[in-house]
């Protein structure tokens, strides 16, 4: 089982194995933390990225960190919440659980995440928070993972599921 803690800060600061990026399927820079890690890791991260030829929804995959702390970023792409009957939970929990296999098969002890889709992704932040939880801590792996909340909101619904 991984074991997992909550964190309030920037996910670029974290000086761990891996990040995870909640990227978009085209793995092509974008806002929110996917901006912030791109403008923190430099402009090979998206030479990089170009490289990969986008990512299916739910899908991971990995690159250098390049100017991070962190040795490798993990980009997946969240799903966009429309009502909850597009596959949403299914597809959140794929992007925990994906990002996670790429973090064992990258030899990393220690991954940190930020909130996937519940961002500019519009994912209702009590549900995401449930799955993220719950697929974190059922992944059979001695994976030491930190929630990395940004904001305060995010930070207690968080906490509070956990
Ligand atoms: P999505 O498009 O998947 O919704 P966003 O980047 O819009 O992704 O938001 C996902 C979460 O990441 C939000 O909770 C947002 O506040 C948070 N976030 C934004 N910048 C950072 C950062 N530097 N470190 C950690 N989390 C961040």
């Amino acid at each position: 089982m991984a074991d997992l803690k909550l964190i309030q800060g920037d996910i670029t600061q974290f000086s761990g194995d891996a990040i995870v990026n909640a990227a978009n399927t085209g793995l092509v820079g974008g806002g929110g933390v996917d901006g912030a890690i791109h403008r923190a890791a430099g402009p090979e991260l998206d030479i990089a990225c170009r490289k990969l030829h986008g990512c299916p929804t739910g899908e991971a995959k990995v690159t250098p960190g390049f100017n991070l702390p962190a040795h490798i970023i993990i980009h997946t792409a969240g799903p966009i919440w429309r009502d909850g009957s597009f596959e949403e939970p299914k597809l959140l929990r794929n992007c925990y659980e994906n990002s996670l296999k790429r973090a064992v098969e990258n030899h990393c002890q220690t991954v940190a995440f930020p909130s996937i889709s519940t961002g500019i992704y519009g994912y209702p932040l009590d549900k995401a928070c449930e799955i993220a939880v719950s697929t974190i801590r059922h992944f059979e792996a001695t994976l030491q993972v930190t929630m990395v909340a940004f904001d305060e909101g995010t930070y207690r619904a968080f906490e509070k599921v956990m």
